[in-house]
């Protein structure tokens, strides 16, 4: 396959794509050559957005926030239902944009464009029972009751990196809004379109216009404005960007979501199901050629295994469908850019240079397309190699040996990362154990990560530098508002009566105080 055989699907017209960035403030005049990543080609100039066009962007949201949050909460549902139809109605013309800007696979961009009706028909089921006012005990029983009034925070500022476009930018401003906030959206330069295409078809729903809005720009430029004028933040991309906008967040007082990067470990344990885990292994280290959060760059296997694995998972790695196309076909699609393929490809130069085997491919794919990089298994890497201890973020593995269940848990948590986490046995009472001892905010018991990332009511997040905070679950929706305490005393009796004095007020508050223990009262 050359370059020049891939055949632009005819729906990316001019028209929708001059259509969608239309909606981009861009006072600064500049803009940022979108391109599509198999051939290189320009698909549109992008508007870059001046601080200015940031502040206007959150006072158009301000405004819209004001009607949408006095709308009762069916109403609102109802907006997020007519969404969810049009989502799977579009669905193949979300795929092509996803596939054109992103250089994945088609099959990945589909199964990426499927989290967003996922997430939102979670939440349109959960929504109502989490949002709604909850009466507590107030302190003093009989007199007092409190309630728990779920607010929206305002506006929130959502920043998504460029892997998973759609889903960052979309299911992530799902919750923001169904919990009543505005939204000012900021993608990736180089994948803004598909977001954008999310934003139209939620006006088409019926959201009102300007509720959210997306500005673009490079990160450094953006960040303080965004960050200044947000009441929540949520985030996701490198640890590196995480810290800084924590500083931000920190700075302005208001709270943040980070979900960021993983250096994730598969064990393979002795009782496992060698094919199975090889095949899922595939996917592990490949899809989405490695440029997924929760993928896997570190398998270990059992010693007594190891040798079939290696040879199996090297064979069918060989034998995997790389290209570009939009169509179902390829296995593997491009990296996002010229510029990550360097980055991925230092990584393995690096591993080599220090004394790692590359056994299977270590190349740039210059032939397929522009960004395209060889699925690639190294094997002797150490700490010392920037593949063995940081996110390569591309299609690279290393495989590593193990001994005991104790060593394979050891290393597995040798890591400053603890985001995602793979247990592959066939004693799932085992597999439990193990998956305590791991320290990871998600562990998927033999399966790689989609498990844990499409079980919407459990929250989803990474330990350690892997983030702070978590999408999905109550948490996913809940982080999106403030409570607020609206607390009612029906008779002031929290003081001294008539002429009680203190130390008499004192005693029977101790008294109340044990009572209220001993009969559980309060
Ligand atoms: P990145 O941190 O470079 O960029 C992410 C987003 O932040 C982009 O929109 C970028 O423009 C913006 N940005 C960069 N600097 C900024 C700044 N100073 N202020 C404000 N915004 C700024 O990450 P990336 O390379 O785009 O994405 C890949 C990373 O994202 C990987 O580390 C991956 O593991 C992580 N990721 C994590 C999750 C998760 O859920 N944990 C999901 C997807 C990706």
């Amino acid at each position: 396959m050359t370059v020049n055989a891939v055949r632009r699907p005819t729906s990316l017209t001019a028209e929708l794509l001059e259509g969608l960035v239309q909606r981009v403030p861009g006072t600064t005049g500049n803009t940022w050559k979108l391109t599509e990543v198999y051939t290189g080609d320009l698909l549109v100039e992008l508007p870059q957005s001046s601080e200015t066009d940031i502040g206007q962007a959150f006072a158009d949201a301000r405004a819209a926030q004001q009607v949408w949050a006095s709308w009762p909460l069916k109403k609102r549902l109802r907006v997020l239902k007519k969404f969810h139809a049009l989502v799977i109605k579009n669905q193949l013309l979300i795929i092509d944009v996803i596939q054109a800007e992103s250089g994945k696979n088609r099959r990945m961009a589909f199964e990426e464009s499927c989290d967003v009706p996922m997430g939102t028909s979670h939440y349109l089921k959960r929504a109502p029972s989490l949002l709604k006012d909850r009466k507590h005990a107030g302190p003093v029983p009989f007199l007092s009751h409190s309630t728990e009034v779920r607010r929206p925070k305002g506006v929130v500022a959502i920043i998504a990196p460029w892997n998973f476009p759609f889903a960052t930018g979309i299911s992530d401003t799902i919750p923001a809004l169904i919990a009543g906030n505005g939204v000012v959206l900021k993608p990736d330069n180089k994948t803004a379109l598909s977001p954008l295409l999310g934003v139209r078809l939620l006006e088409k729903a019926g959201m009102p216009p300007g509720l959210v809005q997306v500005v673009c720009g490079e990160g450094p430029d953006v960040g303080e404005p965004m960050l200044a004028n947000a009441d929540y933040v949520m985030f996701t991309g490198s640890t590196a960007t995480g810290r800084i906008i924590g500083e931000l967040a920190g700075k302005n007082l208001i709270g943040c979501c980070l979900e960021l990067g993983g250096k994730n470990p598969m064990l393979v344990l002795e009782d496992a199901d060698v094919d199975e885990a090889v095949h899922a292994a595939l996917f592990g280290g490949f899809g989405n050629s490695g440029q997924i959060c929760m993928h896997i760059e570190r398998m270990y296997v059992h010693d007594s295994i190891y040798d079939e694995f290696r040879d199996k998972f090297v064979g069918a790695t060989e034998a995997l469908n790389i290209g570009a196309s939009y169509d179902f076909g390829p296995d593997l699609g491009s990296l996002v850019s010229v510029d990550h393929r360097d980055r991925v490809a230092a990584h393995v130069e690096d591993a080599r240079a220090k004394g790692a085997t590359v056994l299977t491919g270590g190349q740039a794919r210059p032939d397929l397309g522009p960004a395209f990089y060889e699925p690639t298994i190294l094997e002797g890497v150490t700490q010392e190699m920037l593949a063995g201890s940081t996110e390569t973020f591309g299609p690279v593995v290393g495989l590593y040996r193990f001994g005991s269940e104790d060593e394979a848990i050891a290393f597995a948590n040798d890591t400053s990362y603890g985001l995602n986490a793979s247990v592959w046995t066939t004693d799932l009472e085992r597999a439990q154990s193990v998956a305590r001892r791991i320290d990871s905010g998600n562990v998927n018991i033999n399966d790689i990560l989609a498990t844990a990332f499409a079980s919407k009511g459990t929250p989803s997040g990474g330990l350690k530098q892997s983030g702070v905070g978590a999408r999905h679950g109550d948490q996913g929706l809940l982080k999106y508002t403030d409570a607020q305490n609206i607390a009612v005393l029906k008779k002031q009796v929290m003081e001294p009566q008539g002429t009680q004095t203190y130390d008499a007020y004192a005693r029977q508050t101790r008294l109340s105080l044990k009572l209220m223990r001993k009969l559980r009262l309060r």
